[in-house]
């Protein structure tokens, strides 16, 4: 399913590479201080570059952007923007022929992209599904950083905290005592 929701800086007029024949071409450049990818990720600083290229149904767009996700260290859930490259070619298909207005066929494929009737090119849906495959899974603030201590909840990147004893198996240091005193 496409999200829809419009952001003006990513829409671009098609209509007259429509008008060209097959293998026209446009480049345009993009930018979008926050774009939105779910209720609880958002992209940071999106830059990017796209070029149109006329195919018989459509336009083939080859994306290329880079951008920061705002998202936490999955140990310290301290807030961390690591960068994210967004890179992607796919078709959108035009809904009416740019002459006549004519209805075109739906293509086949599953889940298309469209152009707008009004020969617009929306790019916003695109880079958020293109952009929630490249999210970090495992995002850190640093490649070792400590955690926070399962028990008392402290950050373990500050020090060790007082509950460290408590970790230790203690039906062991029984055994140990048991074998040290023979
Ligand atoms: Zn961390
Ligand atoms: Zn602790």
């Amino acid at each position: 399913m496409h999200i829809n929701k419009h952001n003006p800086d990513l829409r671009f007029n098609v209509a007259q590479l429509l008008r060209e024949e097959i293998g026209g071409r446009r480049n345009y450049t993009f930018s979008e201080a926050a774009l939105p990818l779910d209720e609880t990720t958002v992209l940071r600083d999106l830059v990017g570059s796209v070029r149109f290229t006329r195919t018989a149904s459509g336009v083939l767009a080859d994306v290329q952007a880079h951008s920061k996700v705002d998202t936490q260290c999955i140990r310290c859930l301290t807030a961390v923007q690591p960068p994210v490259q967004i890179v992607f070619r796919d078709e959108f298909h035009s809904v009416v022929e740019v002459t006549t207005g004519y209805a075109l066929p739906k293509p086949d494929e599953d889940d298309p992209y469209f152009i707008s009737e009004s020969h617009l090119v929306d790019l916003g849906g695109a880079i958020r599904e293109y952009g929630l495959i490249e999210m970090p899974m495992r995002p850190l603030c640093r490649e070792d950083c400590k955690g926070l201590c399962p028990n008392c909840g402290a950050d373990l990147n500050e020090g060790p905290c007082d509950c460290v004893e408590d970790t230790s198996d203690n039906r062991f240091d029984a055994l140990k005592k048991l074998l040290d005193t023979k």
